[in-house]
């Protein structure tokens, strides 16, 4: 689970899913008010994941298996939300907001 680099707290699942949810790299801690970033790594893992998976593993599968996109849409979106309930145990903090790539 994030812990809050700024005062130490670890932050609940619940919290931290509602921070991922917002998909924003911003996050302020529920313990200190104090704003946390999701480090560079945990930000490409939790949050863009999800659109390449849309993008390209539906028309795989439509290629591979001839289903059609909502087929394919409705296998993914159960994969998807599993996905995002694990991304907080996933999350780490940062105190400032490191570049995404350098
Ligand atoms: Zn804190």
């Amino acid at each position: 689970m994030p812990v809050c680099q700024h005062c130490g707290e670890t932050w609940s699942y619940k919290e931290s899913l509602k921070q991922v949810l917002k998909l924003r790299r911003k996050m302020t801690c529920e313990h200190c008010n104090e704003k946390q970033y999701s480090s560079q790594r945990s930000y490409w893992v939790s949050q863009m994941v999800a659109l390449p998976a849309y993008l390209i593993i539906i028309p795989l599968m439509n290629i591979i298996f001839n289903v059609g996109f909502l087929v394919g849409f409705l296998t993914i979106t159960p994969l998807l939300i599993f996905y995002i309930l694990i991304t907080p145990k996933l999350l780490t903090l940062s105190n400032k907001e490191e570049p995404l790539c350098r």
